[in-house]
C-alpha cells in the first residue's frame, strides 16, 4: 500500500536543512507533502504563506514525488483528512527533542493513527535553523551556504541588504 507522508512547519523561509529532509524522505515514501502551516500561533512570520509556498516550490521543483501545499488548523486534522499517515519532524540536536516529544504525544493523543517520524540532516545542517538565517541575514551576513539562491535574495529584498 503507498505511504504518503506529511512534512509540517513554517518555513520562514525554507533553508537547505529543511530541503535536506525533505529529499531524504522523498526517497523512503510514495508521496510527500510539504505542509506550510498559516496558523503561526505567537510568531510572527518575515514572510507570508504566500511567499513561505512560493519559495519552497521553487527549491523543491525537482523533485518528483513532493508537493508543496498551505494548511490552518491542526497538523494531524490535515494529516487525517488527506490521508498522510506518517508526520515527519527533524531532529538537530538534544535540544530539539523535548518540544517534538511533548509535540508528538500531543498528536498521538489527538489521532492515534498518524504516526510521526523523526530524520536527521546532513551533518552540515545540524546546527541550521529559520530562526537563525533570519537573524545573520539582518545582520548583513552572508547566508548563501544555508538557503538556496532565489531565498538569499528574498531575503536580501525584504531586509534591505542587497
Ligand atoms: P516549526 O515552526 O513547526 O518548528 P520549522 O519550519 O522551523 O517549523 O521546522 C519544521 C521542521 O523542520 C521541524 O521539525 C524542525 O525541527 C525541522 N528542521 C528545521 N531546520 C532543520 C534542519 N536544519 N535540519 C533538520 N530539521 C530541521
Amino acid at each position: 500500500m503507498p505511504v504518503a507522508a506529511m512534512y509540517p512547519g513554517t518555513f520562514d523561509p525554507i533553508t537547505l536543512g529543511h530541503e535536506d529532509l525533505v529529499r531524504r524522505s522523498s526517497a523512503l515514501f510514495d508521496r510527500v507533502v510539504v505542509a506550510i502551516a498559516s496558523d503561526t500561533g505567537s510568531k510572527t512570520p518575515l514572510f507570508s504563506v504566500e511567499e513561505r509556498l512560493e519559495m519552497a516550490r521553487t527549491a523543491l521543483s525537482d523533485i518528483d514525488n513532493v508537493e508543496v501545499r498551505r494548511y490552518a488548523g491542526l497538523t494531524v486534522d490535515f494529516a487525517r483528512d488527506n490521508g498522510l499517515r506518517v508526520i515527519l519532524r527533524g531532529l538537530r540536536a538534544v535540544s530539539d527533542f523535548e518540544y517534538e516529544f511533548q509535540l508528538a504525544t500531543m498528536n498521538r493523543h489527538l489521532v492515534d493513527d498518524v504516526e510521526t517520524l523523526f530524520l536527521t540532516p546532513d551533518e552540515r545542517y545540524n546546527f541550521l535553523s529559520s530562526t537563525l538565517v533570519r537573524e545573520v541575514a539582518q545582520l548583513g551576513g552572508d547566508i548563501s551556504g544555508f538557503v538556496s539562491p532565489d531565498v538569499n535574495a528574498a531575503l536580501k529584498e525584504r531586509l534591505g541588504n542587497s
